[in-house]
C-alpha cells in the first residue's frame, strides 16, 4: 500500500498535481490515489479537461482576468478547489 495520500490531501495537491509542481514522490503518491479512488477521479478528470481547454484558448487568445477569476470561483463553489 502506498503511504498515505487521503483524499482531502489529494484535492489539496490536485492542481499542483497537474501543472506538475509536486515532488516526483507526491506526484507518483497522488497519480496513483486520483487512478484508484472513485471519490476522487471524476475531479481529476474534470480539472485536466478544464487545463486542456484553457491551455487551448490561451494560444489562440490570451484569457482576460475577469475570465480567469469567474472560472476559478466557478470551480471554488464546485467544491473543486480550497
Ligand atoms: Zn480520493
Amino acid at each position: 500500500m502506498h503511504k498515505g495520500v487521503d483524499c482531502r490531501l489529494a484535492m489539496t495537491q490536485l492542481w499542483d498535481f497537474l501543472d506538475q509542481e509536486l515532488t516526483e514522490e507526491n506526484m507518483v503518491a497522488v497519480r496513483i490515489h486520483l487512478e484508484q479512488c472513485s471519490a476522487c477521479h471524476p475531479h481529476a478528470a474534470f480539472a485536466q479537461q478544464f487545463l486542456t481547454a484553457l491551455s487551448r484558448c490561451r494560444c489562440a487568445d490570451p484569457m482576460p482576468e475577469t475570465l480567469r477569476t469567474r472560472v476559478l470561483d466557478t470551480l471554488r463553489n464546485a467544491g473543486l478547489m480550497s
